[in-house]
């Protein structure tokens, strides 16, 4: 029996559902993604892209090309709330992450049960603790 995992936006006008296992958790500490998200990290739950499936409204895009390796990735979000529903990125074709916090019951992202890597380090804020038994790379470990 597959798993099935679902979430959306906090307005409901979009919805989505992942199948399966994710590939793993990366929670970036970029100052991209301390941007795009507000806060200290971003914690994306890593995905094939087949295997998650929006539904409602279509998502929002912005295409954003970093300054570091000039490659672009595309954030998706709902218009009408504004929330994060995650990103792909030229870097990792075929991968989409969905933010952690966007799924209806987080309680599964654990990391005794998924790799949980802590990339770009370099750039974590003083107040962002790091937890024990995890990844850590002071960029990124595609890098
Ligand atoms: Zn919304
Ligand atoms: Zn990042």
């Amino acid at each position: 029996m597959s798993v099935e995992h679902s979430g959306g936006c906090v307005c409901g006008a979009i919805r989505f559902l992942a199948n399966d296992e994710p590939l793993r958790v990366t929670i970036c500490h970029c100052k991209w993604c301390q941007r795009r998200t507000g806060t200290a990290f971003g914690t994306e739950v890593v995905y094939k892209s087949e295997q998650v499936a929006f539904f409602g409204e279509t998502t929002s895009q912005y295409r954003h090309v970093s300054d570091e390796s000039g490659r672009w990735l595309d954030i998706e979000f709902c218009g009408r709330c504004g929330s994060n529903l995650g990103f792909t990125l030229e870097a990792a074709p075929g991968i989409r992450t969905l933010p952690a916090g966007s799924f209806d019951d987080p309680d599964w992202i654990q990391a005794e049960r998924y790799a949980f890597l802590h990339v770009y380090v370099r750039s974590r804020r003083d107040w962002s603790d790091l937890s024990s038994n995890v990844e850590i790379y002071e960029r990124h470990f595609r890098a």
